[in-house]
């Protein structure tokens, strides 16, 4: 267990605004992987996916982004092709869902990505009803 990671979950929580300190805490899911040679393999992959309702292609093109590194869905796996050291994917998963989950208003996870076309995005959230554009 990484303690940066656990850190950066800390300060995740800790900024989240005070007025929804009732509403219970949102579980950060967690990606299970291993190295297999040069390459590290997320085996739940698409089980995070679904639950944060989020499409493969879409994490799977931020990650390799985010990480630099060529990646490819194969069954429910995610392959990235390079053996990564820490725990970088986790922490690029809970910025993923900071950013593209997580509603900035009420910070319930209950929010879908509408495209508006000329590559814009908004997020909208089903709780709260708050929109929001997101790059
Ligand atoms: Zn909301």
């Amino acid at each position: 267990m990484s303690s940066e990671y656990e850190k950066l979950l800390d300060s995740v929580y800790t900024n989240l605004p005070k007025k929804e300190a009732t509403a219970e805490r949102f579980e950060m899911p967690k990606f299970e992987y291993f190295s297999e040679g040069n390459k590290t393999i997320i085996k739940n992959f698409k089980v995070v996916c679904d639950k944060i309702r989020r499409e493969q292609t879409m994490i799977s093109k931020y990650l390799s982004k985010e990480l630099a590194v060529p990646v490819e869905i194969r069954d429910e796996r995610l392959v990235l092709q390079r053996r990564l050291t820490g725990d970088m994917v986790n922490k690029k998963l809970v910025e993923y869902i900071m950013k593209f989950v997580m509603c900035k208003e009420c910070n319930r996870p209950d929010t879908h990505i509408e495209e508006m076309g000329h590559r814009v995005r908004n997020l909208v959230c089903e709780a709260c009803g708050a929109r929001m554009t997101i790059r």
